[in-house]
């Protein structure tokens, strides 16, 4: 799970990483007057789930209040597209006002797992800012790295060695191993896939900033964690995305034509390759899991189909504990509320798979039943090919 900037900016605070003073406005009145309490110059800045904003206009710098309001109108309730956010951008619906800094350096720290070393690694370049991802393709010699254990944590001679590597003055070397320290106890304690400070300024006085702040979250862990997990914005989720969580399904928007239904996160993965290799691409998958009962198929089916991307359907179950002839109750319990005619390609196998097929057959819905995987593919291939034709 994601959080939004100054959500994770309060976190940093939490565990002692210094973060400039802000607030958070949702009109541009409101943005104007956190400009004139908090003093000027400020940035006002889009808070969404994605970087790449400096680069794409969500991050201004203003000397007036009006004119942190009037940045505030330019990106509140539009769409902001960056590199991260696919070519439909995300609405603001929040901008962080915040005291503007003096930089004189930008410093990159990010923490993630390196899951081949099965430990978390923390980097750190003295080349932070936007342009890191060019710096890790052309130069990943300029990123220096360090890897925790994940019994004992990251050893405060490791903070050093990293922050001694950027080539900064000692005063502010000091002032960068204490945030790796945070920044890494901050990692492991709220349970993050990834936590990073893209820039960290190195501002006049040889103290260190956070300017900007990113968490990731470990669903898996959520649950220890309410008060996190309950800062889910709905405005970042998609639609269905949030109504397949009602139903403890797990939805995926994808970019392709075909919809997916398929129980286990392997079998998805499986799935999507052959449908591949087949020619054809997912417009999305939905992995109704191991226990699924008919009323979860029911609506899960439903939510693929509301998907208007999706020109023909793939359902590729394997029943074990979710026999077959649940699966087959559920979709043709969704198809007989909703009209509907697109292709739907079906291939089961396991538990209960000849009364599964029996009570497809006698729906008299039309379902195209392949036997084997390729097959189903090459199915389903044709048939969003002969749509499209
Ligand atoms: P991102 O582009 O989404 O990663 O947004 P950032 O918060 O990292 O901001 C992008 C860039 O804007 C930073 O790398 C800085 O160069 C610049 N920036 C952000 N805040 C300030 C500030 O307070 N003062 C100055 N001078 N530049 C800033
Ligand atoms: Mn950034």
């Amino acid at each position: 799970m994601k959080i939004h900037e100054f959500q994770a900016k309060e976190v940093f605070s939490s565990f002692g990483i210094p973060v400039p003073t802000g607030k958070v406005a949702a009109t541009p009145a409101e943005a104007r007057d956190a400009a004139r309490a908090l003093g000027l110059p400020v940035v006002v800045k889009a808070q969404i789930y994605a970087g790449g904003r400096g680069k794409a206009g969500g991050v201004r710098l203003v000397e007036s209040a009006e004119e942190a309001e009037s940045a505030a109108a330019a990106m509140l309730d539009r769409p902001l597209v960056t590199h991260q956010t696919g070519p439909e951008g995300r609405i603001v619906k929040r901008v962080l006002v915040e005291n503007a800094s003096d930089i004189e350096q930008e410093v990159y720290l990010g923490i993630t797992i390196d899951r081949a070393r099965r430990a978390p690694v923390v980097m750190a370049s003295p080349a932070g800012g936007v342009e890191i991802e060019e710096i890790a393709r052309k130069t990943p010699e300029r990123i220096f790295k360090e890897w925790a254990s994940p019994q004992i944590g990251l050893r405060p001679f490791q903070a050093h060695r990293l922050a001694d590597r950027l080539g900064l003055n000692a005063k502010t070397t000091r002032a960068v191993a204490a945030v790796i320290t945070n920044l890494y106890r901050a990692f492991a304690e709220t349970d993050c896939t990834l936590a990073e400070i893209n820039p960290l300024a190195i501002v006049s006085d040889g103290a260190a900033l956070a300017i900007d702040a990113k968490l990731n979250l470990d669903d898996n862990a959520l649950f220890r964690h309410p008060d996190l997990a309950s800062l889910r914005d709905p405005n970042e989720i998609s639609d269905l995305e949030l109504e397949a969580g009602k139903y403890n399904l797990n939805y995926i928007k994808l970019d392709g034509n075909v919809g997916c239904l398929v129980n286990g996160a392997g079998l998805a993965m499986a799935t999507m390759d052959l449908i591949g290799l087949a020619g054809a691409s997912p417009a999305n998958f939905l992995d109704v899991g191991g226990g699924a009962n008919e009323e979860m198929i029911e609506h899960g089916f439903d939510i693929l189909l509301s998907d208007s991307d999706v020109e023909a359907v793939f359902i590729n179950i394997f029943g074990g504990i979710l026999r077959c002839d649940i699966l087959a109750r559920g979709i043709v319990a969704a198809t007989r509320h909703r009209d509907f005619d697109l292709p739907v390609v079906i291939r089961l196998e396991g538990t209960n798979v000849e009364e599964g097929r029996r009570i497809l057959a006698e729906s008299g819905l039309g379902f195209r039943s392949a036997s084997t995987l390729s097959e189903a593919a090459a199915l389903v291939a044709q048939a969003v090919s002969k749509e499209a034709a």
